[in-house]
């Protein structure tokens, strides 16, 4: 059976990657693998629209998020996480392992997370560190990063920036928006394969790093900054996957940044019109921010997780269900990294056939002819 990889995460990965990943094998310490570095992290650097050191790690994108907390925060410390799904979460969770005293300002999953409501938080209890996730993958939502990082920087607080999902897919500007540490990892938007990490790290956070008191070895911001000063990784990398990224990076450049975010938004606009004519119900919101992954209810009566289940075992396509309570509710259409409207409308014709056969009240025939009308529209002016 073909399989149709539909998930934010990892993602579909392009030929010339994949291929570029089979290449023999070279040494992370000989100067043909310090070019790729080089080259890797310049490209990183563009993509994250920095002048900043990053960072790269071999770990999934969590271990960049282990990073940030471990180089930047000491026990008792003041810290502050705006969550409004799975990631957020997991950002107030690592800080309290690491002794952290952890204030989360919770928004209820689905909604979006408010500056003014994070001034107010902030002016209640100051905070060192806020950590922020840009595109919460869990529940479609992407967060103005812009407004929340203004509010955090007048507030006197370093802002760290969980963009696992979104670099790449949606504007993201590390330097022009004062970002300190922003996090991200191969395997979403940049499709490449998963275990590689990045932490973009700005001279504040360096300062911040320098005071820090809490345990680390292998994500000792420290080594890596020594190691790129003679072009290496003070461990031993995931070769293939760097020279995978490598190219990635580069297709992702070709064609510009902004290429790639038009994409994104007309494939999640596709995405929402088509699952809407169907007579389904979003979860991710209505709206042009929804670039990254759609999420959508499954009618009353139908379970979400056997909608998942039936589109594997008989079409061989994978869709995320949705995290927790969720799961028999909601599923998720990623639409990040190679993806185009033939990947949206595979997933909505499947989708059609499965909850017809699961006796859901759905209109049919109108979903795929709807979804790429709607990629084609011009994006309303507001
Ligand atoms: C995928 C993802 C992560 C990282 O997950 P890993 O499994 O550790 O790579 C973090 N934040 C968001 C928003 C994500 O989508």
């Amino acid at each position: 059976m073909k399989k149709h990889l539909l998930t934010p995460g990892p993602t579909p990965v392009p030929p010339e990657v994949l291929a570029a990943t089979a290449a023999p094998m070279i040494h992370h310490r000989a100067p043909d693998f310090r070019v790729l570095l080089e080259r890797t992290v310049g490209r990183l650097q563009q993509v994250f629209c920095t002048t900043n050191d990053v960072l790269l790690f071999t770990a999934s994108g969590t271990g960049a998020f282990e990073s940030a907390v471990a180089n930047l925060v000491s026990p008792g410390d003041s810290v502050l996480a705006v969550s409004h799904g799975e990631f957020g979460e997991r950002w107030a969770k690592l800080a309290s392992v690491y002794g952290a005293d952890v204030t989360s300002l919770a928004v209820a999953w689905g909604e979006t997370p408010r500056a003014d409501d994070l001034a107010r938080a902030l002016a209640e209890k100051p905070a060192d560190v806020v950590f922020l996730v840009h595109s919460e993958t869990s529940t479609g939502v992407v967060a103005d990063i812009e407004a929340l990082a203004a509010v955090t920087k007048a507030a006197g607080a370093l802002v760290v920036v969980d963009a696992v999902s979104s670099l790449g897919a949606v504007p993201l500007e590390t330097d022009v928006w004062g970002l300190d540490v922003v996090v991200s990892g191969s395997q979403k938007a940049l499709m490449s394969p998963p275990g590689l990490a990045f932490a973009a790290v700005s001279p504040a956070a360096w300062e911040r790093c320098e005071l820090a008191t809490s345990p680390r070895f292998y994500f000792d911001w420290h080594r890596y900054r020594k190691s790129y000063e003679s072009l290496g990784t003070p461990f031993t990398p995931a070769v293939a996957t760097v020279a995978g990224l490598d190219v990635a990076l580069g297709m992702i450049l070709d064609a510009g940044l902004d290429t790639a975010f038009a994409r994104h938004a007309a494939l999640g606009r596709a995405c929402r019109e088509g699952a809407k004519a169907m007579g389904l119900k979003l979860f991710s919101p209505d709206d042009e921010s929804s670039a990254v992954v759609t999420a959508i209810f499954t009618p009353e009566g139908a379970n979400a997780k056997e909608l998942v289940l039936a589109l594997r075992d008989r079409f061989g396509i994978t869709v995320a269900g949705g995290h927790g309570d969720m799961a028999t509710r909601l599923f998720r259409i990623g639409h990040i990294g190679w993806f185009d409207v033939f990947d949206i409308t595979t997933a909505l014709a499947a989708v059609e056939l499965i909850l017809t056969d699961m006796g859901a009240p759905i209109t049919r025939g109108v979903a795929v002819s709807r979804a790429l009308e709607a990629y084609g529209e011009a994006v309303a002016v507001p």
